[in-house]
């Protein structure tokens, strides 16, 4: 069986870290780490992931800050708030929490957003710091730093050698983590759903990481014996085994036989998940810090 990861105690130490920065930044410059969380409109789903993003930022000894904008708020309105909170000397971080309601253009606000004070990582300033190799000068988007954490912690730091399969080629995760794996010393695949044989190429995979958004997609016979696998994935799915219309969550990789293949494993949920929150902390004291001239610790 492979050895689980467990992504909340993971979380836990980087959060530590988070704080303990914070209480460096607060006592050398008397500043507090900012952070500035936008949402519009009533996604329950999204209000629930800002909620938690606020709470765990007090946690960390942040000044927090929520904008909860109207359904019907104009893209000008948007712009004009991010505006305000670039120029704001007191907020390092600004996370505009996606989906936006269809009439507004996300990627227009996201690039509007300062790239020093772009803690979701999705500025192309960052992006393109990150695909040149320039790790340390930018902020990297959360879910993959968070993912690549799990592979340093298992492989090291120099991936050397080793063979690293992606599946899924977004800009929020498929492409930095490839980014990431390729900057680590990993030879590369991205695959996604014009690749052919998947499964053929998962097997080479020494690392085998899944961002689909399929339920279970990934079965025993794609993982290479001893593979690291990391499933980024989550979906709901009908549990009838709970119940009358109850759900469960799952990832992208049936869990049960794939932990019979890998060396080490994420779980859905307790895996990746939470390390999402604990990296847009890290960004923001990462951001903070440099503001104010200190060197952040490396997460
Ligand atoms: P996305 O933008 O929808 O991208 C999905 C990718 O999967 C695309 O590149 C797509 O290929 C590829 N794909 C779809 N069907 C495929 C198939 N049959 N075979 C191979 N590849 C296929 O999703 P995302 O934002 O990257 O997120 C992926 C998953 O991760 C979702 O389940 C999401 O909920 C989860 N996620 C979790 C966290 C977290 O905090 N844990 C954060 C972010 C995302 P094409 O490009 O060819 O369409």
């Amino acid at each position: 069986m492979a050895r689980v990861i467990d992504g909340k105690a993971v979380a836990a130490e980087v959060i530590e870290q988070v704080s303990a920065a914070s209480v460096e930044l607060e006592a050398k410059t008397g500043a507090r780490p900012g952070l500035a969380v936008v949402i519009v409109g009533k996604d329950p789903a999204s209000h629930v992931y800002v909620a938690s993003k606020s709470r765990m930022a007090k946690q960390c000894g942040f000044k927090s800050v929520q904008h909860t904008l109207p359904e019907t708020t104009t893209q000008a309105e948007l712009e004009n708030l991010v505006a305000d909170l670039n120029a704001d000397p007191e907020i390092h971080g600004i996370l505009v929490q996606l989906p936006l309601p269809d009439h507004l253009d996300s990627d227009r606000v996201i690039q509007s957003i300062r790239p020093e004070k772009d803690v979701d990582g999705l500025h192309v300033v960052n992006a393109g710091k990150l695909m040149t190799g320039d790790l340390d000068g930018g902020l990297i988007s959360c879910t993959p730093a968070g993912a690549m954490l799990f592979v340093r912690q298992t492989h090291g730091a120099d991936l050397s050698g080793l063979n690293a399969v992606v599946i899924g080629r977004s800009n929020l995760f498929g492409k930095p983590m490839a980014a990431l794996l390729l900057a680590a010393n990993a030879t590369i695949t991205v695959a996604h759903s014009r690749t052919r044989d998947l499964p053929g190429i998962c097997r080479n995979a020494d690392i085998l990481v899944a961002a689909v958004g399929r339920p279970q997609m990934v079965k025993a016979d794609w993982v290479k014996p001893g593979a690291t696998v990391i499933d980024v994935g989550i979906n709901r799915i009908d549990a009838p085994e709970r119940g009358e219309g109850k759900t469960r969550l799952v990832g992208d990789v049936a869990f049960d036989e794939c932990a019979e293949k890998a060396a080490v494993i994420t779980p859905v949920p307790g895996g990746v998940g939470p390390m999402t929150i604990a990296m847009l902390m890290a960004n923001t004291v990462t951001a903070a810090m440099r503001t104010h001239g200190l060197t952040p610790p490396s997460f």
